[in-house]
């Protein structure tokens, strides 16, 4: 049985989903939650994660890759027609494992899934997978091959929208895969997988390994994995990629964010400072493009941190069965432990706090709620002005000029996200062209439906998403000497 974050007490029963088959899975193998190297595992897990990759090898060598493209079209859509069937029992996980209120889960975590998976169907229909090089050399080609077998590993802030990614991504490239879903959110792989067996997937093109880290990290030291796509912390990011290094297996990280939010004095500052605490706040500050670090232009900065105050004393938090908008408990004690850290850490370093604050919020004596926090005067060289906290907290720091600006967003190891607020377009396009992050969103703009999403830095390597995310999965191979038009079959 499962109960809300925050006061969950009691064990769930797991499946590893290998070969077509559902195999339980032994408590006492996945009970620490966390990271670690493939040397910390049990024997049984051991074995699992490779059976697993074996699994995904041979499904791979006996013909998923040549199943061509409209198979594989088929396959997603009828996923896609799956998780719409139960899009309420993903919402309803999704609220229990990861604690967001229940109104968020149904209309932003479960339909960005799906409007992720739409946008890859949809990309795969208009690119060809194998083009001439050029209208004039026909007898060039380049094809498009699915790299073979995939190791998905995903986080648990966005549990569905992770995995959605990386399925839909390589299905329609071709590979065949093992998930291994966050140990935090393991149920919304599990009824994903029940998704994908009901689609009908052929047995070892999809797999799933229940884990933590280290089995992570044992799938990820495989020589028969071709890639691996990782979306986590820098610190998993890290070790995946010198693991990787051993085997030259392609990696794709999607890793951490502390993203610059842009307030210049011409904007509409209610409107800016409005929408930019409630991205930060959004999720209860977890997530990774979390607008979490707003600099303000010297004349309104004042003005800016009264407003922010408001807002965060605005934001309600609540339990996650409660219906509404706002926000609630974190993920997890050890997620509760880290941000009341980095809250002591901001008073200690000398930054003001002017919302929230240490403590959980009047009304609750237990659980892993956060007060929504703001704090201004926050210097470069602070850690919290650094570090991603992944809560609900929020800096104000002061700049003079556009140059200034642009030195303090792009001094930090991350570069994921970008946010400009100014009525000067030409300044947008300027700081737009100029900012080190991998996604640029000016005043309040949404990411297009499809849009690469990734970020530069310690914030990652590669893009998901529409059709980036599907190249990911794909290698590119060129061919000279068969002329283009005598190819039948798309891939
Ligand atoms: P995490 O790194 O602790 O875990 C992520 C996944 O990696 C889990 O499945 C975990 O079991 C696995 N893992 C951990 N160590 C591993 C190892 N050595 N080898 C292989 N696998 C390993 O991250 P988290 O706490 O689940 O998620 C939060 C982090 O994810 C934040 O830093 C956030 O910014 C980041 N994130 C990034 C994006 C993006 O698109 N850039 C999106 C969502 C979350």
């Amino acid at each position: 049985m499962l109960e809300i974050s925050g006061m969950k007490s009691s064990a769930v029963d797991l499946y590893h989903f290998i070969n077509g088959k559902w195999l339980p899975v032994e408590q006492s193998d996945v009970a620490e939650c966390g990271s670690g190297g493939a040397e910390t595992l049990s024997e049984r897990d051991r074995e699992i994660a490779d059976r697993a990759v074996q699994a995904a090898r041979a499904a791979f060598d006996n013909g998923w890759n040549r199943a061509g493209l409209a198979v594989r079209l088929e396959t997603l859509t009828r996923l896609i027609g799956e998780i719409d069937k139960r899009r309420e029992e993903f919402a309803q996980l999704i609220s229990a494992e990861i604690g967001a209120p229940i109104d968020f889960a149904r209309k932003n975590q479960v339909d960005t899934a799906l409007n992720h998976l739409a946008a890859i169907l949809a990309a795969a229909k208009d690119n060809h997978f194998d083009i001439p090089v050029s209208p004039e050399q026909p007898e060039h080609r380049i094809r498009y091959e699915p790299m073979g077998v995939a190791v998905l590993i995903t986080p648990w802030n966005w549990p569905l929208n992770q995995i959605a990614l990386k399925v839909g991504a390589a299905l329609i490239a071709g590979c065949t895969m093992i998930l291994k879903p966050s140990e935090l959110a393991p149920l919304t792989g599990l009824l994903f997988a029940e998704c994908l067996e009901t689609a009908g997937v052929p047995p070892g093109v999809f797999n799933l390994v229940s884990g933590n880290g280290s089995s992570g990290a044992q799938l990820c030291a495989s020589k028969n994995v071709n890639i691996i796509s990782l979306t986590g912390s820098t610190r998993s990011g890290r070790a995946v990629a010198l693991s990787a290094a051993a085997n030259f297996t392609r990696v794709a990280l999607e890793l951490g964010g502390k993203s610059p939010n842009l307030l210049f004095a011409d904007c509409d500052l209610e409107i800016a400072v409005k929408q930019g605490v409630a991205h930060c706040f959004r999720n209860a500050g977890q997530s990774c493009n979390a607008a979490s670090r707003m600099l303000v232009e010297d004349c309104v900065y004042d003005h800016a941190v009264t407003l922010a105050a408001r807002e965060a004393e605005n934001t309600t938090v609540g339990y996650p069965n409660q219906p509404g908008s706002h926000i609630g408990p974190l993920v997890s004690e050890t997620q509760f432990d880290r941000v009341q850290n980095y809250i002591r850490q901001a008073l200690d370093e000398g930054a003001t706090l002017v919302a929230g604050g240490l403590g959980r919020p009047d009304g609750f004596d237990e659980g892993f709620f956060v007060k929504p926090t703001v704090f201004a005067d926050v210097t470069p060289e602070m850690s919290i002005a650094q570090e991603e906290v992944f809560g609900p907290v929020l800096t104000v720091s002061r700049f003079k000029d556009e140059g200034d600006a642009l030195t303090q967003a792009n001094h930090s190891d991350y570069g994921l996200a970008a946010y400009v607020q100014t009525t000067d377009m030409n300044r947008a396009d300027r700081l737009a062209c100029r900012l080190q992050a991998g996604m640029i969103q000016v005043n309040g703009t949404s990411r297009a439906q499809g849009a690469p999403f990734g970020g530069t830095k310690a914030s990652g390597i590669g893009r998901e998403a529409g059709i980036w995310g599907i190249r990911t999965f794909q290698e590119i191979k060129s061919i000279s000497g068969t002329p283009f038009a005598s190819i039948s079959v798309r891939l």
